[in-house]
């Protein structure tokens, strides 16, 4: 089956999410997603990043953008990065759509 990938960095723009040790998280989630884009790219898998710079996005914004790539799609595997600060290390959340 033929799945469709969707990258999220998490946060971006007015909303920088958690910071500490100078990281920032909208920075580090966009670092690693367009990574991933670029490597599910050159793989051959289709590929949709909801933001690839520095944009504030609001939630509904996003989830317009992932419903404009993906359509009515069920084939669609959705990544949205966080780096969580405090209790856990880090997560991917993934839902399919
Ligand atoms: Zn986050």
């Amino acid at each position: 089956m033929d799945y469709k990938i969707i990258i999220d960095p998490g946060h971006g723009g007015n909303d920088p999410g958690a910071s500490g040790n100078g990281i920032i998280e909208k920075d580090l989630t966009l670092k690693i997603s367009n990574y991933m884009y670029n490597r599910f790219k050159e793989l051959g898998i289709p590929v949709f990043i909801t933001r690839s710079t520095d944009e504030t996005l609001s939630p509904t914004e996003r989830v317009n953008r992932i419903k404009e790539y993906a359509g009515n799609d069920k084939n669609v595997v959705v990544v949205s990065n966080h780096i969580n600060a405090g209790g856990s290390i880090g997560k991917i959340v993934m839902a399919r759509i």
